[in-house]
């Protein structure tokens, strides 16, 4: 995986965002304040204005950048804990031009490290976490087998898919959500739902 590969995989992400949008703020007006697709479409839309408008040499370069643009243009807990995550991705690929499975799977485990830092969500949290974790165990595990790059992407989106289900019966102890208490129950975490979306991007890149 090139440059060329991540800068696809982020300008899917962005077109997936864009389309789910009304799905993803549906999401949140039910256990938040209702902007978590217009928060991360006014992101990564700022993302893809970057990207186009700079000559990224690494797959480290592409993803520093939209690390930093998510931070500076989401505005709400998703920006910064998404833009850390593709920031410390960044910092793990260092000068690569070529990212490998075990490379990615490194990458993602950073990624997910940054998230449990900077927003101290536990497991269980009905939180992207929820939904990050398991898909960055199953990429890890398939990296550590063995797997074929396409096989392992296809465990990490169905641990994400079912990670994100999982969010459904939980109550939030982490984020606005949290503020409902017991009537957070019921309901799809947002988070956890955008996270599906910029992993099955990456899985549909390399198809
Ligand atoms: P805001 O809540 O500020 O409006 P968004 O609506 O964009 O921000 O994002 C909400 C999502 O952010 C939640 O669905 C949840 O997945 C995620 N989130 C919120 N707080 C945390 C946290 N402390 N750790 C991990 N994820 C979190
Ligand atoms: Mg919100
Ligand atoms: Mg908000």
């Amino acid at each position: 995986m090139d440059t060329a590969f991540f800068t696809a995989w982020i300008t899917r992400a962005a077109e997936a965002v864009e389309a789910d949008r009304a799905r993803l703020s549906d999401l949140d007006a039910a256990i938040g304040d209702g902007d978590h697709g217009t928060n991360l479409d006014r992101g990564f839309a700022g993302v893809l204005r970057v990207l186009d408008s700079t000559d990224a040499r690494t797959p480290a370069n592409v993803l520093a950048l939209t690390g930093t643009t998510l931070i500076s243009k989401v505005g709400g807990a998703s920006g910064p804990l998404y833009g850390s995550a593709f920031r410390r991705a960044a910092n793990i690929l260092g000068e690569a031009e070529q990212v490998d499975l075990p490379g990615l799977a490194a990458a993602l485990e950073a990624a997910l490290a940054a998230v449990r830092k900077l927003g101290a969500a536990r497991d269980g949290d009905k939180t992207m976490v929820d939904a990050l974790a398991p898909a960055v165990a199953a990429l890890g595990a398939a990296a550590a087998d063995g797997a074929a790059l396409l096989d392992a992407l296809d465990a990490m989106v169905d641990a994400a898919n079912a990670g994100a289900e999982a969010t459904i019966p939980m109550q939030a102890s982490k984020g606005r959500a949290s503020y409902l208490g017991p009537r957070s129950i019921g309901h799809l975490d947002p988070g956890a739902a955008s996270t599906v979306l910029i992993l099955t991007a990456l899985r549909d890149t390399a198809a």
